[in-house]
C-alpha cells in the first residue's frame, strides 16, 4: 500500500503527523510529506483512518494491485484476478469515480497517453502530461486505463 499528498490540496494542518508520524510528516515544509513508502502493514490500518480525516481530502490511499492487460472486467472484481501477463498499477479506495493522476516527476513528455486518449491527458501547457478532466467520464476510462499501461514510465495513476 502506499499513501500520496496532494501538495495542492494539503494546508498543512499537522492532523496526519498527529496521527500516523511513522508515515506522515511535516518537519521539512509546509506540506506533508510522505516518509514511509510503501506503507508498513502495521501502519496501514492507522493511514486509511488518516487519509479519511483529512480535511482537505489532499491524501490518497493506494493498494497494489496487479492486473492483467487485456482483462477489461479487472477493475470491477480486481481482488479475484489472477495475474498472467500483468502491468501494475495502483487502485485506491476512492469511491468517486475514476481520477487520473501524472506523476511529473516520472513523466518524460513523450505524448503516448495524449495520442490515446486526449480528452483526458495533455502537454499543451507543460513538459509532462497533465490532466484534464476530474474524475474521468464513463466514457473515456477505458482509454485512460490503457494509457496507464501503455506509459513507458508507469507514470499515470488510476483510482476510482
Ligand atoms: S491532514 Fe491533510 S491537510 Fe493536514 S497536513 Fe495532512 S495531508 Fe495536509
Ligand atoms: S505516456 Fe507517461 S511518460 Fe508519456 S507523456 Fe504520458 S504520462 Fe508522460
Amino acid at each position: 500500500m502506499k499513501v500520496r499528498v496532494d501538495e495542492d490540496l494539503c494546508i498543512g494542518c499537522g492532523i496526519c503527523e498527529n496521527t500516523a508520524p511513522e508515515v506522515f510528516s511535516l518537519e521539512n515544509g509546509p506540506v506533508a510529506e510522505v516518509i514511509m513508502d510503501p506503507v508498513e502493514a502495521e501502519f496501514q490500518e492507522t493511514a486509511r483512518q488518516v487519509a479519511e480525516d483529512c480535511p482537505e481530502e489532499a491524501i490518497e490511499v493506494e493498494d497494489e494491485v496487479e492486473i492483467p492487460a487485456d482483462d477489461e472486467t479487472t477493475t470491477e472484481c480486481f481482488e479475484e484476478t489472477k495475474v498472467e501477463e500483468s502491468s501494475l498499477i495502483f487502485v485506491s479506495e476512492r469511491k468517486e469515480g475514476m481520477k487520473a493522476t501524472v506523476d511529473p516527476d516520472l513523466c518524460i513528455g513523450c505524448g503516448i497517453c495524449e495520442g490515446i486518449v486526449p480528452e483526458v491527458f495533455s502537454l499543451l501547457n507543460e513538459p509532462y502530461a497533465e490532466v484534464l478532466l476530474d474524475p474521468v467520464p464513463d466514457e473515456y476510462q477505458e482509454a485512460t486505463r490503457e494509457a496507464a499501461e501503455e506509459c513507458p514510465e508507469e507514470a499515470i495513476f488510476i483510482t476510482e
